[in-house]
């Protein structure tokens, strides 16, 4: 596994424990060359029913990963803990699960996201949707902000407006 501190794809398994009733196996891992600690999650793979719909109306198999890569690039050296991260994939996951039935848009996926991860740092929320939107400008960022703030922060009705 490459570090994510250093980038050396040499590290051992310092610890290692199932969690979520068993449904994953969590590894506690140590760099041998920079020294520091990180965590990966092992899990059956899903084969999901769910299609993403992309912005340019391709359709990719529904992804957990892609939603864990986008968090740890917004969540670069904030204080957000691996099991927060992890937390947010999930519920991002079940809802989707619970809700979709065969397809769900790409906007609707980073709008869920973006409102879990405001609720657990700003920066990181900032940084993920000026990826997500690809902000060219601070107005667009402050844009953004004063449209987030002012609607309420429970998006689950809110579909429409992502067509
Ligand atoms: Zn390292």
């Amino acid at each position: 596994m490459i570090c994510p501190f250093c980038g050396s794809n040499e590290d051992k398994v310092i610890d290692s424990r199932a969690a979520e009733a068993g449904k994953v196996i969590r590894r506690r891992r140590q760099c041998t060359s920079c020294d520091k600690r990180f965590t990966t999650y092992e899990r059956v793979e899903q084969t999901s029913r769910i299609a993403v719909v992309k912005r340019d109306g391709k359709r990719v198999p529904f992804d957990r990963d892609n939603i864990a890569r986008g968090l740890d690039a917004a969540c670069g050296k904030r204080p957000v803990s691996e099991d927060a991260k992890q937390r947010l994939v999930d519920e991002v996951e079940e809802e989707l699960h619970r809700e979709f039935d065969r397809e769900v848009s790409s906007q609707v996926i980073g709008e869920r996201v973006m409102a879990k991860l405001r609720d657990l740092d700003e920066v990181a929320y900032i940084r993920f949707a000026s990826e997500y939107h690809q902000f060219k400008t601070v107005d667009d960022i402050m844009e953004e902000l004063k449209a987030m703030t002012s609607k309420p922060k429970d998006v689950k009705n809110q579909q429409g407006l992502f067509p």
